[in-house]
Order: structure tokens, then sequence, then C-alpha cells
């Protein structure tokens, strides 16, 4: 039995029944929420473990829902949207999102983003308690942040300054898609086009000598046109 418990705020009857049905096949626990105001009562009065986010809702723009949402709470917030732009998942990213569906999906790829965001939530609580040895492993992949050094399969990477910040970044954001303006923004401080160019540049080095030549799957996955996601690979030992 799942003890999870998601928020489902859909305004569209058929798409909102379809999850359900979905994650009550899946023992899942939901509730349910057809417009801005309702999610926003539900989120804070129920405290649910995930949230399944329609950005068109007809009080209020989805977006709006997840600023309020982030001023009190970091629960994880799937986004499902009917536009296709890369604008308005980019806008909801920035916002505070941490994954995305576009309509049509399917309900396998629905419950495989809700089985990310589940495992990030493990993963978050073995973090706390863990937090004193504050080193991160993934993989091959370590950093000792305390030290400020990477290691792969206990080699210590040689990464500039900037490499390694955006290992740490994306370390600390594991599951989660960054964007290049939030990337640009934490390690730079500005979102100039310019430095999404070096964006790209730096990223391609870090990946050069993060990943083995002949790897089939990258570490770091790239969502064209929005940013960057660190998967979690399964440990070897
Ligand atoms: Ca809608």
């Amino acid at each position: 039995m799942n003890k999870f418990q998601v928020l489902i705020v859909e305004d569209d009857p058929p798409i909102r029944k379809l999850i359900a049905t979905t994650l009550k096949t899946h023992d899942y626990k939901y509730l349910q929420a057809e417009s801005g105001e309702e999610a926003l009562m539900q989120a804070s009065t129920c405290g649910p473990d995930v949230m399944f986010l329609d950005l068109g809702l007809p009080d209020m723009d989805g977006v709006e829902v997840i600023k309020k949402i982030r001023e009190w709470s970091n629960m994880p917030i799937i986004v499902i949207s009917a536009r296709s732009e890369d604008e308005d998942k980019i806008e909801a990213l920035d916002a505070g999102a941490d994954d995305y569906l576009t309509k049509p999906f399917s309900v396998e790829e629905m419950l495989a983003r809700l089985r990310v965001m589940q495992r990030r939530i493990a993963l978050l609580k073995s973090d706390t308690e863990t937090v004193e040895s504050s080193v991160y492993i993934n993989g091959d992949l370590k950093i000792d942040f305390a030290a400020g050094c990477a290691y792969k399969n206990d080699l210590e990477l040689k990464l500039t300054p900037i490499e390694y910040k955006l290992l740490c970044l994306l370390a600390q954001n594991t599951g989660k898609v960054l964007t290049h303006k939030y990337i640009t923004q934490k390690i730079w401080g500005s979102a100039w086009d310019s430095n999404v160019a070096s964006l790209r540049v730096f990223m391609a080095t870090l990946r050069k000598k993060l990943e083995d030549e002949d790897a089939h799957d990258s570490m770091i996955q790239t969502h064209i046109g929005i940013g960057y996601r660190m998967l979690k690979v399964d440990g070897k030992n």
C-alpha cells in the first residue's frame, strides 16, 4: 500500500477522473481540486506529498498557484500543461515546479514521474539523516562538499570553479529539471543570454570530465530549450 497522498489539480473532469482512477488502481491516496483557490486550500489543510497541477485553471494561472505554494512549502509539484510551448513549462519550472507532463500523456509516464518524486522524497529524508557527513554519492560520482572536491571512481575530478559549482547545483537538485535561467542566476547571479551560451560550454566540458566515453546514458540529461537534470544512477555497490 502506497502511503503517498497526491493532490490532483485539474478543471477538466475527464482528465481529473483518469488521473484519479490511475492513482486509485496503484494504491495511491489522492485529493482533488478544480480551481487554484481550492488547490491552495487543500494543499495547506491536507499537506499532500505531491501535487499534479494543470496550468490552465478557471480562476488563476497555475504559475500563480506554484508561486503561492513556494512561499511556505517545498512539496514536489508536477505541472500538467496542455500547451506545448516551452515558455509555459519554463515559467512554471522557474516559479518552482519540479517536473512537467505535456498533454496528452500516458498514464505510464505519469506514474513514472510520480515514482521519481517518491525517490526524491526518500533521498531527501536520507540526506537529512546523514547531513553531517555532507557527502553526495550518485553511482560512481562522489562529492565531498566540506572538502570542495568531486570524485569519479574514487579519482579526483579536475574541475574548474564554475564546473564544480555547476556540478554541486545539479547534484543538490537531483531528479529535478533546472532551467537555463535558474542555473545562470545561481552560478553568475544573472541570466543574460551570453551566460546561457557560456553555460552550454561549461556543461559540455563538465560532461566530458564526468562521463565515460563509452557510456550509453548521460548522468546529466538535457531538456532541449529548457535546461538540465541530474539523474539518480543506481549504485554499483
Ligand atoms: Ca485546464
